[in-house]
């Protein structure tokens, strides 16, 4: 039995972390079903993974054609699924009628979610960081100064997960993999004409890293960041960030910016290297488990909201902390 479905988040054949975060958050709500679309013999690579971490049935939504278009064939899966999973009114309990759907947060999760909210005519909480089994989430809003609880109504609540807002916890389980079959997208499906991968960095995924050191508009240039935010980045090994002021005046490439209109990050660490602190760039990093922030203004917003701040000059500060961690190594 399936009591919750979470779309499998994967690249390059292997499992995301966030797919652990997100059978972890769903296993509220019972046995885990993961959904995994993609090309024939995607779930077969990844039923391990998914098993060890916790997932009771693997649904294995593949065909040829799923990784030719956005969004369509996951919506397609997942709302087919939720609606195929009821279970009759009449044999049935009325909490028993609940098929929860859980993706992970960010622009594909977000616009996956609202589709299969309309489909199955239930509500859709965004964003959130904590998901209960009465439906309830909570979510962090307004950078943060807000924390609000909300419940979706409907058969299937839709919750979108806030990536590293949860610890994965591991819970092996059978993994038993379910054949399913995704119908042909329409003619108003929105198809990949051509797709180059992504150059691989060296460095951590921004919304998968545990660590990541993001500078501001203080870093003063692009030298600054390959100077300074890169290789503290790399002594601890984080991903590098940056807040919207230094991405607008070219420090850094706009992929990495950290913030309301960027993106949403929840690592263990967050360092701010001349970052003022704006309620948009908070938006994107106030659930950061722990932020420290170097800043030469004592009066810098971020510093409210910091667990430990150094208020110097970020071009002698890091290159220092560099140095120590480098030695500790
Ligand atoms: C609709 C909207 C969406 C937005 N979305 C985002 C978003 O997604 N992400 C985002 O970041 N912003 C966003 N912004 C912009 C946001 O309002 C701020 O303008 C931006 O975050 C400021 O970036 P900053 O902190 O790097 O720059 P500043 O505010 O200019 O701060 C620079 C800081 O560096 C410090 N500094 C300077 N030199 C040094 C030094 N040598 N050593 C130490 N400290 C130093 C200064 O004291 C200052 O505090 C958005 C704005 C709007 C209106």
């Amino acid at each position: 039995m399936t009591n919750v479905l979470v779309l499998v988040e994967y690249s390059e054949g292997e499992l995301k972390n966030s797919t652990r975060e997100l059978i972890t958050a769903a296993r509220v709500f019972g046995d885990v079903g993961a959904v995994v679309v993609g090309a024939p013999g995607t779930s077969e690579k990844l039923q391990p993974a998914l098993a060890a971490a916790g997932a009771e049935t693997v649904y294995a939504a593949e065909a040829d054609f799923a990784a030719e278009y956005v969004v369509t064939p996951q919506v397609d899966a997942l709302a087919g699924l939720a609606a195929a999973l009821q279970v009759p009114v009449v044999v049935a309990a009325a909490a028993a009628l609940q098929v929860p759907v859980v993706v992970a947060a960010g622009a594909n999760g977000n616009e996956v979610a609202g589709r299969v909210g309309a489909r199955v005519a239930s509500g859709v909480l965004y964003d959130v960081i904590d998901i209960r089994a009465d439906r309830t989430a909570t979510g962090s809003i307004f950078g943060g100064d807000y924390i609000v609880e909300s419940t979706a109504g409907g058969t299937s609540p839709v919750f979108t997960l806030r990536p590293g807002a949860v610890d994965p916890a591991d819970q092996a389980a059978a993994g038993t993999v379910q054949a399913v079959e995704l119908p042909a997208p329409g003619p108003t499906a929105v198809k990949i004409t051509s797709f180059a991968p992504a150059e691989k960095a060296d460095r951590p995924e921004l919304t998968e890293a545990k660590i990541v050191v993001s500078g501001g508009r203080g870093v003063a240039g692009a030298e600054g960041f390959h100077d300074v935010v890169e290789p503290l980045a790399d002594v601890l090994g984080a991903a590098v960030g940056a807040s919207r002021a230094a991405v607008d005046a070219d420090y850094y490439p706009g992929k990495f910016q950290v913030g309301q209109t960027g993106k949403t990050v929840s690592p263990n660490l967050y360092i701010a290297l001349g970052i003022s602190g704006a309620i948009q760039h908070k938006a994107g990093m106030q659930t950061s488990k722990t932020i420290v922030a170097v800043n030469k203004d004592e009066e810098a917003g971020i510093f409210e909201i910091a667990d430990f701040g150094v208020v110097g000059d970020l071009f002698k500060v890091a290159p220092q902390a560099t140095e120590e961690l480098a030695k500790r190594k």
